[in-house]
């Protein structure tokens, strides 16, 4: 059976969908990098996953039934954003929140729910800075603390939205090989969205990549070439490998300058080419 199983899907906010059409089948242990420009449809297709979005058209089915806001079989890793450095909670507290019907305030855990806090706390091996309050902690610590309140309830399918945003290359390492030893342990399915093909292509087993809601899916080497990206971005694009790395240029300066992605610029990073 299909970890994700999606057929003939339109999703979007108006009158016009922004995914058209898309159809998707995913197997349990798969790492699938979601790529494409800002604004192609990579959010909504992950928020039609988290029960969040209605699709207009189409079938979606997530471990056999339809999306749900809350359900268990989904786990679900944010971008990184800081939190306060006086945020009085501690690591420990922030993953207890990911059980349900804990709330900030209401966190006396029970025996067995502490349990099952340690063991994802050792699973991304966050228990040495688990009880230090989660501001003083870094960037990659921080993720690693957000990742351990997704596996909690040892989702099915995991959704990562642009985990590695603001972390520097070692902790995007780190932080990918996080998720992917939870896919491989877990034998779940792993939906990673990213402008950085980079830090997760060894790990991928295929690429869904949009523009402007169309996509096309398949392995690294069948979606990363000149023709098939020219195809779907419907104008000339360069795949250059330098080499591990990948680099896609679009052949326009507007565009491309687009796909460099808009968080860069705010974290003094050199901005690079896309992908
Ligand atoms: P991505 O995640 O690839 O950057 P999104 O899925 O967030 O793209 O957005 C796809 C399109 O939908 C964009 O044109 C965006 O402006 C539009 N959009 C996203 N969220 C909303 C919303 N809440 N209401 C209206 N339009 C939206």
């Amino acid at each position: 059976m299909s970890s994700i199983e999606i057929l003939g899907l339109n999703a979007g906010y108006g009158e016009r969908p922004v995914l058209q059409d898309l159809d998707l089948a995913t197997q349990p242990g798969e790492f699938i990098a979601v790529l494409g420009p800002n604004g192609s449809g990579k959010t909504t297709l992950l928020k039609v996953l988290l029960g969040l979005l209605k699709p207009m058209a189409g079938s979606v089915l997530v471990d056999g039934t339809s999306p749900k806001p809350r359900n268990r079989v989904v786990g679900y890793i944010p971008q990184h954003r800081g939190f306060d450095r006086d945020l009085p909670i501690r690591g420990r507290d922030l993953v207890t929140l990911g059980l349900n019907g804990h709330k900030l305030g209401l966190l006396r855990a029970s025996a067995s729910e502490r349990a099952l806090v340690d063991r994802a706390l050792d699973q991304v091996g966050a228990l040495e800075y688990a009880e230090a309050p989660v501001g003083m902690l870094s960037g990659g610590e921080q993720q690693r603390l957000r990742i351990a309140q997704a596996i909690l309830g040892e989702p099915s399918v995991l959704l990562c939205d642009e985990p590695l945003l603001a972390l520097d290359p070692g902790r995007q390492s780190e932080v990918t090989r996080v998720i992917d030893q939870y896919r491989r342990t877990h034998n779940a399915t792993v939906l990673f969205v990213t402008h950085e093909i980079n830090p997760v292509l060894p790990y991928v087993d295929r690429i869904l990549y949009f523009v402007e809601g169309r996509s096309v899916i398949g392995t690294p080497r069948e979606v990363l070439t000149r023709e098939t990206l020219s195809d779907l971005y419907d104008s000339p694009v360069e795949v250059v490998r330098v080499g591990e790395r990948v680099i896609v240029l679009a052949g326009d300066e507007e565009s491309h300058s687009e796909l460099d992605g808009h968080h860069h610029h705010d974290h003094g990073e050199v901005p690079s080419p896309w992908i």
